[in-house]
């Protein structure tokens, strides 16, 4: 897996600098150009915050564990796609809509 670049020099994001990507904005730290995420890497970045929310809900349906479980499943998940969500960003130059 490879962190994205940015559009205009070719830098590469910091993996922390990517962790709060506020409304799909970023400014690149070397050249400051503006990034906008892609329609697409939205979309996959969507999938996978999916599961930290059916994960814990799923769990409680089948194996009737208590709410601190649930909970905990809970942040753990959202833990773990913070860590990977920034891996599948994509950085284009014009913000694009989330639906073509
Ligand atoms: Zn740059």
């Amino acid at each position: 897996m490879k962190l994205p670049v940015c559009w205009s020099c070719g830098e590469t994001f910091r993996w922390k600098e990517l962790l709060f990507v506020v409304e799909g904005r970023k400014t690149c730290r070397n050249c400051g150009a503006k990034q906008y995420t892609t329609t697409h890497s939205k979309w996959r970045a969507g999938v996978l915050v999916l599961p930290v929310i059916y994960i814990p809900w799923i769990t409680r349906l089948i194996f009737d564990v208590s709410f601190v479980v649930q909970l905990t499943l809970g942040v753990l998940l959202l833990v773990i796609c913070s860590a990977i969500v920034p891996f599948y960003y994509q950085f284009t130059d014009k913000q694009q809509p989330l639906f073509k």
